[in-house]
């Protein structure tokens, strides 16, 4: 599949500011997590929603990119075109241009011409795959904050080897590559015979293989394990947000970087509460002789009930404020309002009593 475009895959603009990218990729990770979507091409999207926001996200990556394309965001990678390529270590591979032309052709052909100066091949760097989790939390502990732990499996440095493969945490020279970490083949074209390199399949790209490798994790260094994570949410958080959490995804193979936990947090409804950013709106059903004459009415706020003056003759449907009685910020100190929407009862079942008053004021006005 051709790569898109990495502003067309977040469908932003150019010049799109780091919130609207940060939102277009909120709503588009939710709509492709591949939980929820079934449909087949769900996980695929999802990954290049992924590549593009961790791209559009970082600046630097970001300035890279909008000069150089992708080749910007690749470090010197053997295999130039492999799917997991390492978006991780940008600074690096940028670093390792040392300002020379060759240098730069060579990052952004991937290495795959030989020729191009004598660079060296850099090993190939698998960060380890960033993984998502969803959790549900409820009204209130998303207007108090609360803290939760989240079950999810990921790969964890292997014990047996120390995440070297190795079981005495020694390499040995790779014999495919003699080392090198490169393989170079001859291959006939019509200009003549070309040498294609490419990184070497079995120490892929690093000239070094575990010395005694481990079998408890395969020679991988990292084994599949439950983990935890005791999350702190923030008071205030809205419906929707995703927490990052650095390092606590997949450790990658043979100890290389890890990559990122994303969580993504669902705050469920209140019964009596909607909220709107920081501000609370609820409806208070009020007697009918309460709107014509005024009083004091009760009404429930996130911080407990409180005493609201009504003024007389007040309508059906009108708002009232309570300032600071709204839900805490999420960023910044102080609470948000609260909007009370006042709906007038009127009364569909009289005693005798009452029927008689109403009907005496009816006289009073016609
Ligand atoms: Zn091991
Ligand atoms: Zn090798």
């Amino acid at each position: 599949m051709a790569k898109r475009d990495y502003y067309e895959v977040l469908g932003v603009s150019k010049n799109a500011t780091k919130q609207e990218i940060k939102k277009a990729y909120r709503k588009l990770a939710k709509q492709y997590h591949p939980d929820k979507n079934k449909s087949a091409d769900a996980e695929e999207k999802f990954k290049e929603i992924q590549e593009a926001y961790d791209v559009l996200s970082d600046d630097q990556k970001r300035s890279a990119y909008d000069q150089y394309g992708f080749a910007g965001t690749k470090g010197f990678s053997g295999g130039g075109f492999s799917s997991e390529a390492s978006w991780g270590d940008f600074s690096e591979a940028f670093g390792g241009f040392g300002g020379s032309l060759d240098d730069l052709l060579q990052g952004m052909f991937g290495g795959s011409f030989a020729g191009f100066g004598n660079s060296n091949f850099k090993a190939k760097s698998h960060r380890g795959r960033d993984l998502e989790v969803s959790i549900s939390i409820s009204f209130e502990d998303a207007v108090f904050g609360c803290e939760k732990t989240i079950k999810y499996k990921r790969y964890k440095t292997c014990g047996g080897c120390n995440g070297s493969g190795s079981t005495n945490k020694k390499t040995k020279s790779c014999s495919n590559c003699n080392g090198s970490g490169r393989s170079v083949k001859i291959q006939k074209t019509i200009f003549g015979s070309m040498q294609m390199v490419s990184t070497c399949e079995v120490c892929e790209g690093s000239g070094q293989i575990p010395d005694k490798p481990c079998g408890k994790c395969g020679a991988t260094g990292r084994v599949l394990t439950e983990d935890s994570l005791t999350v702190k949410i923030p008071a205030g958080i809205p419906d929707g947000v995703t927490l990052r959490f650095e390092g606590r995804g997949d450790v990658g193979p043979l100890g290389s970087e890890s990559g990122d936990l994303f969580v993504n947090i669902e705050v469920e409804p209140s019964e009596i509460f909607e909220r709107r950013g920081d501000d609370i709106y609820v409806d208070k059903k009020i007697p009918v002789y309460t709107a014509v004459l005024g009083g004091i009415v009760e009404v429930p706020t996130v911080q407990g009930d409180v005493k609201m003056k009504v003024p007389p003759g007040v309508q059906s449907e009108k708002v009232l404020k309570l300032k600071g009685k709204g839900a805490p910020r999420f960023r910044g100190g102080g609470y948000g309002d609260q909007y009370v929407r006042l709906i007038v009862e009127i009364p569909t079942k009289l005693d005798k009593e009452e029927k008689e008053l109403w009907e005496k004021l009816r006289k009073l006005k016609e």
